[in-house]
Order: C-alpha cells, then sequence, then structure tokens
C-alpha cells in the first residue's frame, strides 16, 4: 500500500528518467511530455546547461541563511529587474508562498502610509493563486475551500470578464486587484491587453495596487517574458514561480520601489528562499529564457502549432469548441468531459493535464522543436477521429 496521502488522484504510470521534451516510464514506454510539470520545467527535462549549473553550485555552496549577503540572489534580482517593470525582488521557494507575499507587500504598503484599513485585495472568482489558507480564499473557489473553516477574511470577488461588477466591488479598504494575466487553472483564460490597460488605469483612478499573478504564464510562457508587456502595462507587484527554476523550486515577488518601502527589514523572511544553489540554477534559466532570440523561437513556433491546432478544430468541429490561450500556454476546450480525451492521449503516449471548463492543457517545454510539435498535432487529431 502507499503510504502517501491520497489528496491526489494519481495516474499509475511514473518514470524513470527525462530528456528534454519526453519522458521515459519504468515501463519503457516513451512519452511526449506536454505537462512539464505543470509549466515549471520551462528547458524541458535535464537540460545540459542546468546539469551543469546544479553540479558546479553544489560543489560549492548550497545554503546560507538570509541573514547573510548572497551573491548569486543579488544578481538574479539585478537580471529581474533589468528585464522587467520590477525594482526589487523578494524570494521565496513556490507560487503560493509568492502569491501570499504578494498580498503581505500590498496590504504593508498601505501600513506604511498611514492607512491600514486599505488592506482588502480583489480578486477574480474561481482564479487560482496557490494552496495556502489565504490563497484558497483569495482564488474564491468553493471547491478549494471547502472544510478548511474559518475563512480567510480580507478578499472581495468578481467575475472573469464583469466590468460592472469589478468596479462596484471597490471601495475605501480595497488595496489591491489580484489577478493571473492569464487564468491557468481556471482554463486557459487570456485577460486582453486593452482590458489590462484598463484595469491600471482603473487602479490609478482609485489609488490601488495592481498585483498580475505570472506564476503560470511568466517566465516566457506566454511568447513574451512576461504576459502583460505588449500592454505595456506597469504592474505593481507581480509574483513569479514554475517557469524560472526549470523544476527546481524557486518563487520570488517581482516589484516596484514605492510599494517595497513598505518591507523594511524583520517584515518578511524566508528560511530557504533565495539559496545559492536556487539563485544559481535562476540565473541560468534567467540567461537563456530572457534572450530575445529565445523569445521570438517560441512566438513563431506557437504561431504555427496554434494554426495548425485551429485546423483540427475546423476538422472536428463537434469535438473541440475552441482552442485558447498564447505562446505555450495552451487550452483545448473540448464540449465534453475532456478526461477521456487526456486518457487517449496518454495511450497515445502524449501527456496533457486538464483544466477548467473542459479544457485540455497543453504546456510543452519553452525549447520544444517543430518536429515535437508535429508529432504531438499527429496524436491531437488521431485521438478527436476516435472521439467522434
Ligand atoms: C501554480 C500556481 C500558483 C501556486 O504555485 P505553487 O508553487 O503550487 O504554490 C499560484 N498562482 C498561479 C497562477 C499558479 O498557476
Amino acid at each position: 500500500m502507499s503510504h502517501l496521502v491520497k489528496n491526489y488522484n494519481r495516474k499509475k504510470i511514473s518514470f524513470k528518467y527525462g530528456k528534454g521534451s519526453y519522458l521515459y516510464s519504468t515501463d519503457k514506454k516513451k512519452y511526449l511530455d506536454f505537462v512539464q510539470g505543470i509549466a515549471v520545467n520551462s528547458l524541458g527535462h535535464v537540460h545540459p546547461k542546468l546539469v551543469k549549473t546544479i553540479k558546479d553550485q553544489s560543489k560549492k555552496l548550497w545554503h546560507v541563511s538570509n541573514a547573510f549577503k548572497i551573491p548569486e540572489g543579488e544578481e538574479l534580482a539585478k537580471k529581474l529587474c533589468k528585464k522587467t517593470f520590477a525594482d526589487y525582488v523578494m524570494f521565496q521557494n513556490s507560487g503560493a508562498e509568492a502569491t501570499e507575499a504578494a498580498i503581505k507587500v500590498a496590504r504593508r504598503y498601505f501600513y506604511s502610509i498611514g492607512k491600514p484599513n486599505k488592506n482588502r485585495i480583489l480578486c477574480i472568482k474561481n482564479s487560482f493563486h496557490g494552496r495556502t489558507l489565504a490563497t484558497i480564499f483569495a482564488s474564491g473557489s468553493k471547491k478549494m475551500t471547502e472544510g478548511f473553516a474559518p475563512k480567510v477574511t480580507g478578499f472581495d470577488h468578481f467575475s472573469f470578464g464583469d466590468h460592472h461588477s469589478l468596479k462596484k466591488k471597490i471601495n475605501k479598504n480595497t488595496a489591491a486587484i489580484m489577478v493571473e494575466t492569464i487564468m491557468g487553472e481556471g482554463g486557459i483564460k487570456v485577460i486582453p491587453d486593452w482590458c489590462l490597460k484598463e484595469l491600471r488605469a482603473l487602479c490609478n483612478k482609485k489609488k490601488i495596487l495592481l498585483i498580475l499573478d505570472e506564476v503560470q504564464c511568466g517566465i516566457g510562457r506566454s511568447g513574451d517574458f512576461f504576459a502583460f508587456e505588449k500592454s505595456k502595462v506597469k504592474p505593481d507587484i507581480v509574483p513569479i514561480a514554475k517557469g524560472i527554476g526549470g523544476g527546481f523550486p524557486l518563487g520570488a515577488v517581482l516589484m516596484n520601489k514605492k510599494v517595497a518601502s513598505g518591507m523594511t527589514p524583520g517584515t518578511h523572511g524566508s528560511t530557504f528562499g533565495g539559496n545559492p544553489l536556487a539563485m544559481s540554477i535562476g540565473n541560468t534559466v534567467m540567461d537563456i529564457i530572457s534572450n530575445k532570440k529565445f523569445l521570438n523561437n517560441v512566438k513563431n513556433l506557437s504561431k504555427y502549432f496554434l494554426l495548425k491546432l485551429n485546423k483540427i478544430k475546423e476538422k472536428y468541429p463537434n469535438v473541440i469548441k475552441q482552442i485558447r490561450g498564447k505562446g505555450f500556454l495552451i487550452g483545448i476546450q473540448l464540449y465534453k468531459d475532456q478526461n477521456e480525451f487526456i486518457k487517449k492521449l496518454m495511450n497515445n503516449q502524449l501527456l496533457t493535464i486538464r483544466a477548467a471548463e473542459n479544457v485540455v492543457r497543453i504546456l510543452p517545454p519553452l525549447n520544444v522543436k517543430k518536429n515535437e510539435l508535429d508529432l504531438a498535432l499527429k496524436i491531437i487529431e488521431k485521438v478527436c477521429s476516435q472521439i467522434k
């Protein structure tokens, strides 16, 4: 029997090793992995540069307390700020920690300017910001919060796309609006650029902060370094995680100078966050992904892949309802429950994962090859023909 808590409904397959876009199972099958740890292995499995980094760093230094200056962290923070809107970075270990720290930064900012009652966070209903007590109540999801009373208060909600309710829910106690630029778990729902612009304008008008959760859609996943980049919008706070560690647990909160001013010594901390081992890996991932040529390649291949997926949709209009997403954060919305489809893809050695609204989520590594995308398209089309 398994002594692991049954909080997951795990599939029966296990893997012995991985390489790039592929996973090799213990029963000797080769799978095209378009889950990649749920958008975590941004450079695929065991990328040679990451292997070298972890090897080299593991011989030098793994962990020291944040009570000391950590040069590898200084370097990664500098790179992140140079590439983005941010002035300051605070390292964490995971996405939930990063989003929760983002909430703390927002509240602490208003506290520090003498407005401690401005502390409520306005979020999209059924969004996803992690699994800590605060972040599940931030999501406003009944399923995720059931049985975890008492409720963590301080969160208000509006429905995706409901601009009227969004405006109505802002009151004198609102500190920030926090949304995923692209809703991942929620079904690959993209907030359009014009909406992001209006969100920013609304926050300016109401003198509140804008938090864009880029834990899933950030670090090149959308084809831009950040999914909000093209809108030219500058958020105040951005939690990141998943892709920045390339498979190693790493999270961070990026922020501007204004809000960082509230985070004085002792206001937040993390034992593990920002240790030399995690930081050196983050530096290598950052060097590869922030390169313009690398991101252009993501954009071009994604364009090709989306075009072909839409062709399949046209061929099977009774199976596929909509192709969603940007870059390599892609959703195939089906008319029927997606689990059978995902199982059939898996039987054909293509791994994908579900999202809400009957969506099959497709998350290739950002350095996926064209022939690997073609293989996936072939399998998806085959499964469509079997469903019909
Ligand atoms: C995955 C995710 C999180 C939580 O990250 P964990 O590392 O699982 O804690 C938060 N926000 C978004 C948008 C995510 O996709």
